[in-house]
């Protein structure tokens, strides 16, 4: 369908109408009128940037609604800072929307974009807009800020430590098969709640920020818990043993692994979980308990960090009967799909 000219709006007045307001935090960010915006460094911290991108019909689909769309760009990005213990302050926004994208799409979309901006307290400083001829594609750029030196990275496991994931860890792979129809034996609110944890999922900002001096290592799973696991193990030099039973799963994951208990394996690999995951020492436990109760979000010790064993695999994933689970692929991986 062609669509009216004036329903296809010109870069500038997207910029000026639909994406200035957003930048009304942030005075360096010129209200989008420049070539660039201008950050003050603040002493004592240290800034954190992450970018992350997202393709229709690979992280979202393309008639999803416009305004979960952004809301998810943002999410996905703001959880990157949270595992990493900073406080999200600015986003930068690269769009490269289809030719003849109409206001009424972009508008949805800058209103989805607003919401998240004001419930997470940070400012739209910049981007860049284009046209494509190829699928809608959204890189997002965020700015955070911890306390010089205490960021939490990859690379702090020791042997000992004990490894925590807050909950619940599923929902987002569950909610794709929910989406599609693939998933059989749930009622509608399950599907419903499942879909919703897909579509929009929560990054776990008040936990994060929180970790600085207590988790060893950290990061946030996004491409599958095994897969995750296995890298923060390589970034420490270590290995680490999880128990399947002590992965925490949403009521509704619990009844759709329970309906067909071989969707477990989706469970621990399957990604999109935007939940973090980190290591720390053993005596940090009741000091996690009472960060968790403060930051509202439930976290659960799954397993242990043991020392790397030559020829060995990193993480070893235990059933309820001690076996260990022999998963067939750790996680999701961009350019080697699944059955390739
Ligand atoms: P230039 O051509 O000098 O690169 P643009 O015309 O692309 O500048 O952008 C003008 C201003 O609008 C800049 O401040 C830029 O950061 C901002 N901007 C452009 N696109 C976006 C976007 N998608 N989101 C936020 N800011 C944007
Ligand atoms: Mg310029």
């Amino acid at each position: 369908m062609t669509r009216p000219a004036a329903d296809r709006p010109d870069e500038f007045e997207l910029i000026a109408e639909l994406f200035a307001p957003l930048a009304s935090g942030c005075p360096g960010a010129l209200d989008l009128t420049d070539d660039a915006a201008f950050l003050k460094a603040e002493p004592g911290f240290d800034t954190v940037a992450t970018m992350d991108a997202m393709v229709a019909g690979v992280h979202f689909l393309p008639d999803d609604p416009p305004d979960l769309i952004a809301r998810k760009l943002v999410r996905v990005n703001l959880s990157d800072l949270a595992a990493k213990g900073a406080r999200p302050a600015f986003i930068m926004l690269a769009a490269a929307f289809p030719a003849g994208t109409g206001w009424d799409w972009l508008r949805s979309f800058a209103d989805g974009l607003k919401q998240d901006v004001e419930h997470f307290g940070v400012s739209l400083i910049g981007g860049d807009t284009v046209s494509t001829p190829g699928p809608l594609t959204l890189t997002l750029t965020a700015l955070g800020r911890v306390e010089a030196g205490r960021g939490v990275l990859r690379s702090g496991a020791r042997p000992g430590d004990d490894v925590w994931v807050s909950g619940g860890i599923g929902d987002g792979a569950l909610g794709l098969r929910a989406i599609r129809g693939q998933l059989s034996g749930l009622d509608s609110a399950d599907l419903a709640f499942l879909a919703g944890r897909y579509r929009l999922p929560t990054p776990r900002c008040g936990l994060g920020r929180r970790l600085p001096g207590l988790a060893t290592a950290g990061m946030d799973v996004s491409d599958g818990l095994v897969q995750d696991l296995g890298h923060l193990c390589r970034a420490s030099g270590v290995a680490a043993e999880i128990e399947a039973g002590r992965v925490p799963l949403s009521a509704a994951a619990g009844r759709a692994v329970a309906a067909d208990e071989s969707l477990l394996a989706l469970v621990l690999t399957g990604g999109d979980d935007y939940e973090l995951l980190f290591t720390a020492p053993p005596a940090s436990a009741a000091a996690l308990a009472g960060l968790s109760a403060e930051a509202g979000v439930p976290l659960f010790r799954i397993g242990r960090v043991a020392a790397a064993a030559e020829g060995e695999g990193l993480v070893t994933v235990r059933g309820g009967d001690g076996r260990a689970l022999a998963l067939k692929q750790a996680g999701w991986r961009h350019f080697r799909h699944a059955g390739q």
